[in-house]
């Protein structure tokens, strides 16, 4: 669907202009001079148009010499645009005019606007406060300005009105305020609020066009009702832009175009349902033109869209165009663009890294876009391909952003607040808090340092974004811990890193997740400290001893049966077996001797020699190392009695009442 709004185009004023200068142009005599002073009006295309008429567009420094043409007899006629003209300059035509009967001058200035410079002819004075609604550059504001007598002011908008009357102090002598003839309506009507909260007897004039307000009510309507609005008229038109901020707050996509020509193909749909309206300065024939062709697209879109691809490389300044690489330089490359002109893109519009070969980034026959910086018949077509890379890789950022996608980057720099790494071209920044690295370190660590990141903010006006190295460590580790809690069992054995120690024992990392092996699962003897086994840093083997997932707790166990003292024992002796032993301790009745490390036996008094003896230091002292016999041991009690008497020769042994091997054990105890 295709619809054109009912107001779009030529309006009454500009229709009037034209109409004028179009039967000078048919009246027009071999010899004679036609000027338009400025442009005619807004529209590069009708401008174009009378030049090729002999309309020449004239400025005031023009003036006097066109005065002397014409007092020369030559017939001049000057054509005043529809925005009007400045007081000044109207009286100086006034008086060429009257002064030489071959210069003629042609008021073509809208009725509505001369009717505004009457407005401010009657209604200014050096005492009242006269402010102007518009665009201070504006043609026709400039021509509306050098009516008023004392105090003017010229606003934008709202903001720039309420600013100004705010700062004022002598109102009650009068207000006076008038619009630009395209001024926005609903910005008009904002400055209409403001000014009577400042000013209860002010006058205001409704000055806004009557065709200005239908066209922008329609221009309201249909982008509500459309997908895509094409707004055509001139890039300098100032009511053009107005049509293109309403359609852009309304229609999904809103493009302003000049002609055919601007017609972006490749962001409309067929599906799409399609408006256009036009500026009061776009000829008719323009907007046939454009419904002409979007009528033609929207039946076959998809062969011209092809046909768009292939042979309407439109190449003109901004377009974005696709070229095969012809040859490479050491500082440039050649595109065919399959039109006349070869396309060249400088080193600097390639890369920013001046150690990278062109040639080690593109080789003969590679496609690639380029973005059209400029075009001459001498210099060819000048072309950027960083530009739009920029703008791609500004896209994948954006797309990162929204898919909250982990990227890989390398750090490049470290600043003052953070570090700035690489995505895909672009520089991301990494605030200090988001690096993952601890306060008082230096950021500087990180450079030239592959990482992982999210982008985490994006500033679109700025095209700033903003990244976090810890987001993805921290995420990373949740996943970690979920898999760990997921797939934890009793048993399961783990190799970590011992993180810290306290007085009560050790915590491991076991991936992610913190486990703590009591100090008592440290080791088999009694300790007093977990430093005595392990120290931070220690890579240890654990296994699981229990966990608790809710509380998100789980004990480990460092010592193993393996290392159990009284197993080594157990497979190194049995009873009657002889062992050397190592004295440790001496009692009154008897010494204790380290058998293996961890198990100590009992050698009873009676025990030690072959002969009576009544002090055992007699006989032995701490620190002897002696074979013994192994008499007993009790599993059960994990106690063992040696003998070095039952070693000794047999004749040697005095006739004593020794007690039996059980009963050693229990003096032991
Ligand atoms: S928009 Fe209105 S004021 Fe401006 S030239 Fe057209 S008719 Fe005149």
């Amino acid at each position: 669907m295709i619809r054109v709004s009912e107001n779009a185009g030529f309006c009454f004023g500009v229709r009037r202009a034209t109409d004028t200068i179009e039967s000078l142009i048919k009246n027009m005599r071999e010899g004679d001079v036609i000027c338009t002073l400025g442009k005619l009006i807004h529209n590069e295309q009708y401008c174009d148009y009378l030049k090729a008429h002999g309309v020449r567009e004239v400025s005031g420094d023009s003036l006097d010499g066109l005065y002397e043409l014409a007092k020369q007899g030559k017939s001049v006629t000057l054509v005043t645009r529809a925005h009007g003209i400045e007081r000044e300059l109207s009286a100086r035509l006034e008086s060429f005019s009257d002064s030489c009967s071959t210069f003629k001058v042609v008021d073509a200035t809208c009725p509505y606007v001369t009717k505004i410079h009457k407005i401010v002819k009657e209604n200014s004075d050096k005492d009242k406060h006269f402010f102007i609604i518009g665009g201070e550059n504006h043609p026709e504001v400039r021509s509306i300005w050098s009516y008023v007598d004392g105090k003017g002011h010229i606003c934008a908008d709202s903001g720039e009105l309420e600013n100004t009357i705010s700062g004022l102090t002598d109102l009650e002598k009068g207000v006076v305020c008038v619009a630009q003839t395209t001024q926005k309506l609903s910005e008009w009507k904002k400055c209409q609020q403001i000014i009577k909260k400042y000013c209860t007897n002010a006058k205001i004039f409704d000055t806004i066009c009557s065709v200005t307000e239908k066209r922008q009510a329609e221009a309201l309507e249909l982008s509500r009702l459309c997908d895509v609005m094409l707004v055509i008229g001139g890039k300098d038109s100032s009511n053009t832009a107005k049509l293109y901020q309403i359609c852009c707050a309304n229609a999904k996509k809103a493009f302003w175009i000049q002609t055919k020509d601007d017609i972006p193909f490749d962001q409309i749909a067929t599906t799409d349902k399609i408006g256009i309206t036009a500026g009061a300065s776009t000829p008719d024939s323009i907007i046939q033109e454009v419904k002409r062709t979007m009528s033609e697209i929207m039946e076959n879109f998809a062969e011209l869209f092809e046909a768009s691809e292939k042979e309407t490389q439109k190449i003109y300044k901004g377009a974005i165009v696709k070229g095969i690489v012809m040859s490479i330089s050491e500082n440039e490359i050649s595109l065919d663009l399959g039109v006349k002109h070869t396309g060249t893109i400088k080193r600097d519009q390639i890369t920013s890294d001046n150690e990278v070969k062109l040639s080690d980034l593109f080789k003969i026959g590679d496609e690639i876009d380029a973005k059209v910086i400029a075009k001459s018949d001498l210099d060819g077509i000048t072309l950027s391909k960083k530009v739009v890379d920029d703008v791609k890789n500004w896209e994948k950022i954006v797309e990162y952003a929204n898919n909250g996608t982990v990227v890989d980057a390398v750090v490049t720099k470290a600043t003052k607040g953070g570090v700035i790494v690489a995505v895909d071209g672009v520089e991301v920044f990494v605030p200090a808090s988001m690096t993952g690295v601890g306060k008082d370190k230096d950021l500087g660590e990180l450079v030239k340092t592959a990482q992982k990141i999210k982008i985490v903010e994006i500033k679109e006006d700025r095209r700033r974004a903003i990244g976090s190295i810890k987001a993805v460590i921290r995420e990373e580790k949740k996943a970690q811990q979920e898999a760990f809690w997921a797939s934890v069992e009793e048993g399961a054995e783990f190799e970590g890193a011992v993180r810290s120690i306290t007085p009560y024992g050790a915590f491991v990392d076991l991936g992610g997740v913190d486990g703590l092996v009591h100090i008592t699962e440290l080791s088999w003897k009694r300790i007093k400290n977990p430093s005595e086994v392990v120290s931070v840093g220690d890579t240890i083997k654990v296994f699981v001893k229990s966990f608790d997932k809710e509380a998100k707790k789980i004990s480990l166990g460092y010592k193993t049966d393996d290392q159990n003292p009284w197993n080594v024992f157990k497979s190194k002796y049995a009873e009657n077996d002889v062992a050397q032993v190592k004295i440790v301790g001496i009692t009154s009745f008897g010494a204790f001797a380290e058998i293996v490390d961890g198990v100590d036996g009992l050698i009873h008094i009676s025990q030690i020699a072959n002969k009576k003896i009544d002090n055992v230091a007699e006989a032995i002292k701490v620190g002897d190392v002696v074979d013994a016999k192994i008499v007993a041991v009790d599993d059960e009690k994990q106690k063992v009695s040696l003998s070095i008497r039952a070693l000794l020769p047999e004749e040697e042994v005095a006739n004593e009442d020794a007690p039996v091997a059980e009963e050693a054990v229990a003096d032991a105890e």
